[in-house]
């Protein structure tokens, strides 16, 4: 069972693409995170390659918890979001304060202060451009969406995704359909109708996906199914089917398919389309049916992102600081960090000369490996490592000097960023 509420770290990666029927990226998104396969997993992502592929609008969706400082560990999930705006994303970001609240007591006006200037500001001064980025307390269409879609859900299910049990709280029961509303809210009609919409995440968040997935899903008219090589439609959830397949007919039609509605069955069924058509058909329907359900979503696309290692080993938790480096960290606090880190090297400084150190164990080769964008030199310390010639002390200098070179750059940009807020915050929906 993984859940995002469970400590457990997960290094079987493998295992998990396995038994999660999670999918492994293909090679056309070329960002050194896909390269290096720390993003490692996908489910939905062929809806983001169409979406690029033909010019049409997506968008980027994450949300950040409003406690702590941001850390080199939370940096995966916003590097990946820049790169998704880069390409063209409309970028979404909700501020969890009512998580934070619940979970932490943290009063919606702290959570503001703490979003603005421990995660805002560092992502501005990353390079996020101007978004969308909303406090949940604020937002209605979250709200009033949590509720229409609390209404396709039961206890069952969510035992059986989450391990919940009875005496669960009911915070863990609604926390999730919050986050699906967070992330479907996007697609509502008044902010532009149903899009692909990516959603980056590490592992644990698994749950939430197929959760929000499903859900969306749930809430289609149209339910699209690769039939026998070919696409058929089948009509969900209306006591009127007549009148959908007519206008799917129609507007399918008119995109050069030949249809044959099976009105009995309540089903249409494509006679010139193949099964690869599928994401063109569903983005077809899913416009057209945004026209008349209000509810229409895409299912959310995701990619799951390996876990960075903590400095001291295990995970990176911000009940020990030493095993992670903040984004508030002065680069003298950071080097000590990485000084004192656990590493992949020998016992003796001959032994590593002999054998070559590991860096694939190693916390400070991560160091280099998920925040350096330079496949060159991250190889090059790669190869170094292995072949004796790269010591542990010295690694770690050079690791330090680049960490504490990213800091003080953040640190420098800081002021300005918080000027550019406005640029960014919506305003509280009526
Ligand atoms: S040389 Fe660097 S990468 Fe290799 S084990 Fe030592 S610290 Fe890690």
């Amino acid at each position: 069972m993984i859940n995002p509420w469970s400590s457990s770290q997960y290094f079987d990666y493998e295992k998990l693409i396995r038994e999660f029927g999670i999918d492994k990226p293909n090679d056309y998104f070329d960002y050194f995170m896909f390269r290096r396969k720390l993003i490692f997993g996908q489910r939905g992502l062929d809806y983001l390659e169409y979406a690029i592929k033909n010019g049409m609008e997506f968008n980027a969706m994450t949300g950040l918890m409003p406690s702590g400082h941001m850390h080199l560990g939370n940096k995966l999930t916003i590097d990946q979001i820049i790169y998704f705006q880069s390409l063209g994303a409309e970028v979404y970001i909700a501020v969890a304060d009512l998580e934070s609240y619940a979970t932490r007591g943290i009063s919606f006006e702290r959570a503001r202060e703490i979003a603005i200037n421990e995660y805002i500001a560092n992502y501005i001064s990353m390079g996020l451009k101007p978004c969308k980025i909303y406090f949940q307390s604020e937002n209605f269409d979250t709200q009033s969406l949590a509720f229409i879609l609390s209404n396709g859900t039961n206890m069952n299910e969510l035992k059986a995704i989450y391990g919940l049990t009875d005496s669960s709280s009911m915070l863990h029961v609604n926390s999730p359909i919050i986050q699906a509303a967070d992330v479907l809210h996007t697609q509502m009609r008044h902010l532009g109708g149903p899009k692909p919409t990516i959603v980056p995440v590490g592992v644990d968040q698994d749950p939430h996906i197929r959760l929000m997935r499903d859900l969306a899903k749930r809430l289609r008219i149209y339910s699209i199914k690769p039939d026998h090589g070919k696409i058929s439609i089948f009509i969900k959830g209306t006591d009127n089917p007549e009148r959908y397949i007519n206008e799917a007919m129609e507007e399918l039609s008119s995109k050069g398919y030949e249809c044959s509605p099976n009105y009995e069955y309540r089903a249409i069924y494509i006679k010139n389309s193949k099964e690869e058509e599928r994401i063109k058909i569903d983005m077809i329907l899913a416009r057209l049916e945004g026209k008349f359900n209000e509810y229409t979503f895409i299912e959310p696309s995701a990619t799951f992102q390996k876990l960075e290692t903590g400095l001291r080993g295990g995970k990176m938790s911000s009940s020990v600081p030493d095993s992670l480096i903040s984004l508030n960290d002065s680069p003298a606090d950071a080097t000590r960090k990485i000084k004192h880190a656990v590493t992949g090297g020998r016992q003796t400084v001959e032994e590593q000369k002999k054998l070559g150190g590991n860096p694939d164990i190693c916390p400070v080769f991560e160091l280099y490996k998920y925040h350096s964008s330079d496949d060159k030199y991250v190889s090059r310390v790669y190869e170094e490592c292995i072949g004796g010639v790269r010591m542990c002390g010295a690694c770690k200098s050079e690791a330090a000097q680049n960490i504490s070179k990213f800091l003080k750059n953040l640190a420098e940009k800081k002021d300005e960023s918080l000027r550019k807020m406005d640029d960014y915050l919506i305003k509280r929906s009526s």
